[in-house]
């Protein structure tokens, strides 16, 4: 049991709090190099961009690698870390990024069920991940991430999933 885990998914749930609050978007990410050090943090900005691709951790990946000016995170045995599940897009920006392990809360499940955001068809990710020397540790603290997005359900916060009809 790493504690370090728990204390940053801890301070990153109680920040989405905040966020919402303020009504900013549902999901946060950060990236940490091995020594602790925060290399990024990035919030969802799909509605503010105008972007569908700018989920947390799209956009934690994009700051930590322009920060660095580098393209491959993987000198830095970087862990993300996020409030929920990666989605189907985001598990491949991590894929390509050279992060070496994933630490996430509330899983897409009950994303989907909570909030009705489509996560995408993920089979067997975390055992295709591990195969290609990816670490993930799944449901950190993930009764408390589901209460902040039972809160952002509750302040009317916007599904932007696109319209399928
Ligand atoms: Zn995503």
């Amino acid at each position: 049991m790493n504690e370090k885990d728990i204390e940053i998914i801890n301070n990153l749930h109680y920040e989405l709090e905040q966020n919402i609050d303020n009504g900013k978007g549902p999901f946060l990410a950060a990236i940490y190099d091995e020594g602790g050090n925060l290399l990024s943090k990035a919030q969802n900005s799909v509605i503010k961009d105008n972007c569908s691709m700018c989920h947390a951790e799209v956009n934690a990946i994009m700051q930590a690698q322009k920060e660095l000016r580098t393209y491959d995170l993987s000198p830095y045995n970087a862990t993300i870390y996020v409030t929920a599940e990666p989605c189907m897009m985001c598990l491949g920006a991590i894929l390509w990024s050279g992060i070496k392990r994933i630490c996430f809360s509330v899983s897409s499940e009950t994303v989907e069920k909570i909030t009705g955001f489509d996560e995408g068809y993920k089979p067997d990710w975390i055992n295709q991940f591990k195969k290609r020397g990816i670490a993930v540790r799944p449901y950190v603290l993930s009764k408390a991430g589901e209460r902040v997005l039972n809160l952002y359900m509750k302040k009317n916060g916007t599904i932007y999933s696109p319209n399928r009809d």
